[in-house]
Formats: structure tokens, C-alpha cells, sequence
């Protein structure tokens, strides 16, 4: 198991399943965390899944 050391969190489009880096902000504690995209910038959809979801959802989990 490998980590990127840029832990940037990935978000895919359901609908057309473009990937999205997700938004950086800084929490109240300081620390890093993303948020989804508002929309996709390919089809305008708002369905947008973490990949780690993404990945038990293709498996079909
Ligand atoms: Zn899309």
C-alpha cells in the first residue's frame, strides 16, 4: 500500500466519470482537507464520488 505523499483527494464524475482534484481548505484544527467539486466541469453533474468510493462502487460492493 503506497501513499501519494501529495494527499490530494480525487473525486469522480458518476455521470461521465471525469476526475476531479478535490478543493483544499484548512480546517478549524489546522489541518488539511477537500471538498468535492461543486459540479463537473465536463457535464455540469453534481454527483461526484471520492474515488476510494468510486472503487467499491465499480467493484460492485
Ligand atoms: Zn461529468
Amino acid at each position: 500500500m503506497s501513499h501519494s505523499p501529495e494527499d490530494v483527494a480525487r473525486y469522480v464524475c458518476n455521470d461521465c466519470q471525469l476526475i476531479h482534484a478535490g478543493t483544499p481548505r484548512r480546517t478549524a484544527t489546522g489541518k488539511r482537507s477537500f471538498d468535492p467539486p461543486e459540479d463537473c466541469g465536463g457535464c455540469g453533474s453534481d454527483d461526484l464520488i471520492a474515488i476510494q468510493n468510486w472503487v467499491h462502487h465499480q467493484s460492485g460492493d
